[in-house]
């Protein structure tokens, strides 16, 4: 991955996108150091994060948190909800046991756990429930940014409507700002209100959402907004839907030039050698592609 960066206004949602393997969910991990990166340099909040101690990335970990795809293996078996809400607040020395216990409760309420669920395992809970659970446990050090990570992927289709929506409403009431991953861009369109489409670890385009929704330009992007089927049967029958030939090659074998190139439709000589870099096409929409203008 080279060169990306996010800027995230306070309140507001950007959403990674791309298919599996274009590096998005190793983006969010690496910005919070789950993953090291293997070069380069990681700036969080305006400071050079890459080589702080455990101990000197404890406030970065209490200002960003995560909420992981799979809520059951992210969750310990062996905790109770409750203790695990309390665990994180007493790593980051919030309240006495008292007040962390209040707190916690609070959290449940907030994200829809009642209060019997305090001293219940993940494992008597559903998947949405214990999805729930995740994101309780990411609100309860109080963060400006949760980087939700396929939060929604795992679940039953009826029941990602549901979490998105708790993800909104906990964004209206406390002003949190997210990062969503998603491999598509059909289930998170409402929540987002800038995408950043990446493929084998480069980003293609970025752009408010409804401008890429109306106006995209990287044909990678068209190809992943032509995927999202219709509701309409009879427009769903009719419409043409744009392909993209060929396997997804390894990101350890980037192709040369763009690495879109060997499954693009438009692909000339020029990207076979030249790799297009990021520029602003219009303003704010920014795209990595040799169709568009650029120099
Ligand atoms: Fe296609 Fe060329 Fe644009 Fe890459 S640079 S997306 S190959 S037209």
């Amino acid at each position: 991955m080279k060169n990306i960066d996010l800027t995230i206004p306070d309140g507001q949602c950007v959403l990674l996108c791309g298919r599996s393997g274009c590096g998005k969910s190793t983006l969010g991990r690496t910005l919070i150091r789950l993953l090291e990166p293997t070069s380069g340099k990681i700036t969080l909040f305006d400071q050079d994060i890459t080589h702080l101690s455990k101990k000197e990335m404890l406030p970065f970990r209490r200002d960003v948190q995560i909420v992981f795809q799979d809520p059951y293996t992210s969750l310990n078996p062996r905790q109770r909800v409750g203790d695990m809400l309390m665990e994180v607040l007493a790593i980051h020395h919030i309240g006495d046991k008292n007040e962390r216990m209040a707190r916690a409760l609070d959290i449940m309420a907030q994200v829809g756990l009642r209060p019997e669920h305090f001293y219940r395992y993940p494992h008597e809970f559903s998947g949405g429930q214990r999805q729930r659970i995740g994101i309780a446990r990411a609100l309860s050090s109080n963060p400006s940014l949760i980087i939700c990570d396929e939060p929604i992927s795992a679940l039953d289709v009826s029941i990602q409507a549901q979490i998105i929506n708790l993800l909104e409403q906990i964004q209206a009431e406390m002003g949190i700002s997210y990062i969503f991953i998603a491999h598509d861009l059909a289930v998170v369109k409402h929540i987002s209100d800038r995408i950043l489409v990446m493929y084998l670890g480069r980003v293609m385009e970025i752009a408010p959402c409804e401008e890429l929704y109306e106006h995209s330009l990287h044909p990678y992007t068209q190809a992943l907004l032509s995927a999202i089927p219709v509701a309409d049967p009879e427009i769903e029958e009719n419409r043409e839907v744009t392909t993209v030939q060929g396997e997804v090659p390894s990101i350890l074998k980037r192709p040369s030039g763009c690495p879109f190139h060997n499954r693009c439709p438009q692909c000339t000589e020029r990207c076979k050698q030249e790799t297009p870099q990021l520029h602003e096409a219009f303003p704010g929409h920014f795209v990595a592609c040799h169709l568009y203008g650029q120099e």
